[in-house]
């Protein structure tokens, strides 16, 4: 405590000091209210509001009640001084401190020290003329002062409508304001914040239509000069005089010191608001244009008052039990830390991460268990499931047989079974898909499997049909491109309800397809599909009149690290096909520079000598930016008629028509074409066994699990496999990105890696996962985390299934809140 007041930016500030000497002169001069130009009520008002309401009408007052007024203000000071002192907080405190805590205490009064704040809360004298109701969490924002309609409308923008919004609208960063720099102690190449003047600031026009301001700040050890470019905007910000915040890198330009576009923020002069943006670590928010960093920082100190009746959803024995800080507690931190970040914030970031983990966890925990309410077909499959067996040109791996015999008691149970199945690329998920699809028609039910592109999902129709309608099983195809009266009949057999497999992409699941019987749901690729796709599709036959829900089945060839799939695909049970089949040896992957693209080509040629085909990926990111388009059209050109004149060169792409994709595809699988170029659209599932080389043209441009995918295309057969990756990468997460592709070949690896480098946001994809985003939790160092978490949540499901119980009804809100709508939470109960 003590040392939070003596790091407090409270110390040293102008703030009520500036009304002693005025108040003891107006009592030397008889109460004249001369004392300060302009008249004591208009000096009070602006130095210390609290004291307003006590100064209103002053200058119409006779001498003798002005005596009083100033006199009762003094006492009321001193009175707060010398319970400071009292406090033992600091040998000699400083009036303005108490006055400041008396109004809007700071985070650390509750943090540390509740009972001082409130304490001075009580104080029955002055400060009861001037106060206001408490403020409530449910307060509108408007209830700030200095928060008129238009600033209000910003908030509401945000997504802010009361002080609670607002206090759990939690900083994107922060700023060390308390180890400010002078002008002169900046280092060449340094971020660094300064503290300074405006001098000048202009708006210069360049020729080339560019608007350049011109800022010069100073400060007693020297000056600085800032630009920003092409905001002309900037210059009306900085007057002549302001003292304002700079925070970017520095830069010695000659004998001067300059930043670029850095982040500014003009500060007040003195009184409280100072204390709040400067000499300490302030927050930054992530805000819109109309509200700056400063007004906003002012709002949250202001509304500080109602954190103490904000409602922690986090039962009082979990946060015991976990070692948590309070809710409270952790968002005063957070938002005013009282030391330097991320340390002095830690304990409070931790606690906001478990929120996030649990709440998450627990949408996750409750939705399976309410699944296990629902009924399912028991699908056991019988016949075909022998004959599928016995008609296949393997054996199964022992790890296929390990996931086939949970798949089997999954399916042999009248709830739905809800199982992902994590197997690396080529590990042989398909053949565990057609398991299950057998069984569902063995049993008179329909099948139905799911392909995120067209290309996989002729690949599933072809390798389907191939096992299973020689044991007499329809299977039919509905994708986006089938159009007219042939879709119309696939749509009826679907609805007729008679036992048969559909294969398709997202079509399956748009509106008009109606299933008449479906019993089970795969869903190939999942990572292609969001969490709300994977529902729409087992919701179908639910919606459809069915008094039974589908099982499903999710396979993804991306592994996930284990603590990601544990909240991403929390309401799933969780398969891992580990090992691939026999008689493959690991593709030899090498990192190449452009320069020596000569010995890769040489590479191909060899393989393509000895009967085998080869993958050039090129680079098109994005198929829609013509330019790089033009790029990739012109270097497949340059393979057909320069590299490989004589050897057959094919190009597939995503914007062929779906026939024109299959010819290519055809072709290549037969054979007829040796070197398939082609962009990102065979990362998915292509299977050509006699495809041995991989090149990867601009490799450092592809994310890991992207590569890692594109490298599955080749390792399929016996033969050994080869993996260029060619690249000069220009970052060093690039440069990393290809070693570790060198180094392994192991998903699982490459996965955590992934999760290392990118960041779990990246990985899952917000829009993608269909679950918020985390704020606070970070997987890579949050493992523990992400474990206690869950286990909370599974046993208070055990405890609470519908989180009934008084003390669960602020987590049940705040999961609603959260999860309800996506994770259809809403139907519980
Ligand atoms: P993925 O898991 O990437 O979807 P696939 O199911 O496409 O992998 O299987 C890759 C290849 O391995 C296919 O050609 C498949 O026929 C073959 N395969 C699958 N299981 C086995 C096995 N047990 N033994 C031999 N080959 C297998
Ligand atoms: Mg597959």
């Amino acid at each position: 405590m003590e040392e939070h007041f003596s790091k407090s930016p409270l110390a040293g500030q102008a703030g009520v000091e500036r009304l002693l000497k005025p108040f003891a002169l107006e009592l030397k001069q008889g109460c004249l209210d001369k004392a300060v130009a302009g008249g004591l009520e208009a000096y009070v008002l602006r130095w210390a509001p609290e004291l307003g309401l006590k100064f209103v009408g002053y200058a119409g007052k006779d001498s003798d009640s002005r005596g009083q007024v100033v006199a009762e203000a003094l006492s009321w000071i001193k009175g707060i001084e010398q319970r400071t002192q009292g406090g033992g907080l600091r040998a000699r405190p400083r009036a303005e401190d108490a006055l400041v805590q008396t109004r809007k205490p700071p985070p650390s009064s509750f943090v540390a020290t509740p009972k001082a704040s409130s304490r001075f809360l009580e104080d029955k004298d002055l400060v009861k003329a001037t106060s206001v109701p408490a403020l409530l969490p449910s307060d509108p924002v408007t209830r700030l002062s200095a928060l008129g309609p238009k600033r209000a409308a910003a908030f509401h923008g945000l997504g802010i409508h009361t002080l609670a919004d607002l206090l759990l609208y939690t900083p994107r960063d922060w700023q060390d304001r308390s180890r400010m720099k002078t002008i002169s102690q900046v280092v060449d190449g340094e971020i660094a914040t300064v503290q300074a003047r405006v001098l000048s600031s202009v708006n210069i026009r360049t020729r080339g239509h560019l608007i350049i301001t011109e800022v010069a700040v100073h400060d007693p050890t020297g000056t600085l000069s800032v630009t920003y470019f092409n905001q002309p905007f900037q210059q009306r910000r900085f007057t002549a005089g302001s003292l304002v915040v700079l925070s970017a890198k520095v830069q010695k330009r000659g004998r001067r010191w300059q930043m670029q576009n850095p982040e500014a923020e003009v500060l007040p002069e003195g009184g409280e608001e100072a204390l709040v943006h400067t000499g300490r670590v302030v927050p930054l928010y992530s805000l819109n244009k109309e509200i700056s960093q400063r007004v906003f920082r002012a709002a949250v100190w202001r509304s500080l008052a109602a954190l103490k009746g904000l409602a922690d959803p986090l039962p009082a024995a979990m946060i015991r039990g976990q070692g948590l800080m309070p809710l409270a507690e952790a968002l005063g931190l957070m938002h005013f830390p009282p030391g330097p970040v991320p340390e002095s914030i830690e304990p409070a970031r931790r606690r906001m991460a478990f929120q996030e983990l649990f709440l998450m966890s627990l949408a996750l925990v409750q939705k399976k268990h309410r699944e296990q309410e629902a009924h399912a077909p028991v699908l056991a499959g019988g016949k075909l499931v022998h004959g599928l067996l016995k008609g296949l040109p393997f054996e199964l791996t022992v790890a296929q047989r390990r996931v086939w015999k949970e798949l089997q008691a999954d399916l042999g149970r009248s709830i739905p079974m809800r199982r992902l199945i994590q197997g690396d690329v080529g590990a042989g998920k398909t053949v565990l898909a057609a398991l299950c699809l057998a069984a569902a028609v063995g049993e008179g039910w329909q099948g139905a499997l799911m392909a995120p592109t067209e290309i996989l999902a002729d690949q599933h129709l072809k390798t389907l049909r191939r096992i299973l309608e020689p044991l007499g099983v329809e299977v039919l195809s509905l994708t986006q491109a089938q159009k007219g009266k042939g879709r119309r009949e696939v749509m009826e057999h679907l609805a007729s309800g008679r036992p048969l497999v559909a294969v398709g992409t997202q079509a399956l699941i748009q509106h008009g397809v109606d299933f008449g019987h479906l019993g089970l749901v795969v869903v190939d690729e999942q990572h292609r599909f969001g969490v709300l796709q994977r529902l729409t599709l087992s919701k179908k036959a639910r919606d459809e009149g069915g008094t039974s829900e589908p099982h499903s089945l999710v396979m993804t060839a991306t592994p996930i690290p284990r603590t990601l799939a544990m909240t991403f695909y929390g309401d799933l049970d969780v398969s891992v096909l580990d090992g691939l089949p026999p008689g493959r040896s690991p593709v030899h992957t090498r990192w190449v520079r452009e320069d020596d693209l000569g010995e890769v080509w040489e590479g191909v040629r060899q393989e393509v000598a000895q009967g085998r085909q080869a993958y050039v990926v090129v680079p098109l990111v994005d198929e829609s930016d013509k330019s790089e388009w033009k790029a990739a059209t012109k270097r497949v050109e340059d393979l057909r008629t320069e590299v490989f004149p004589d050897l057959a060169v094919d190009l597939l792409h995503g914007r062929l028509k779906p026939e024109e994709k299959e010819a290519v595809m055809a072709a290549f699988s037969s054979g007829r074409t040796q070197i398939l170029c082609a962009t990102t659209v065979v990362e998915v599932g292509v299977d050509v066994a006699n495809a041995s080389v991989m090149v990867i043209e601009d490799a450092d441009r592809f994310g890991l699990a992207q590569l890692h995918q594109l490298r599955g295309r080749v390792g399929r057969g016996a033969a050994q496999s080869y993996c260029f990756l060619v690249g000069d990468p220009k970052t060093d997460e690039g440069r990393q990105r290809l070693e570790i592709m060198a180094s392994t070949n192991d998903g699982f690896v490459i996965a955590e890696e992934d999760l290392r480098l990118r960041g779990h946001g990246e990985i899952l994809g917000t829009r993608q996962s269909g679950l918020p985003e985390l704020r606070h939790a970070d997987f890579s160092k949050d493992q523990q985390l992400v474990l206690d978490a869950r286990q909370a949540a599974d046993a208070l499901i055990r405890e609470d299934p519908l989180l009934v119980q008084a003390e669960h009804q602020a987590l049940n809100a705040a999961v609603k809140a959260g999860f309800g709508a996506k994770l259809e939470l809403g139907n519980v109960g």
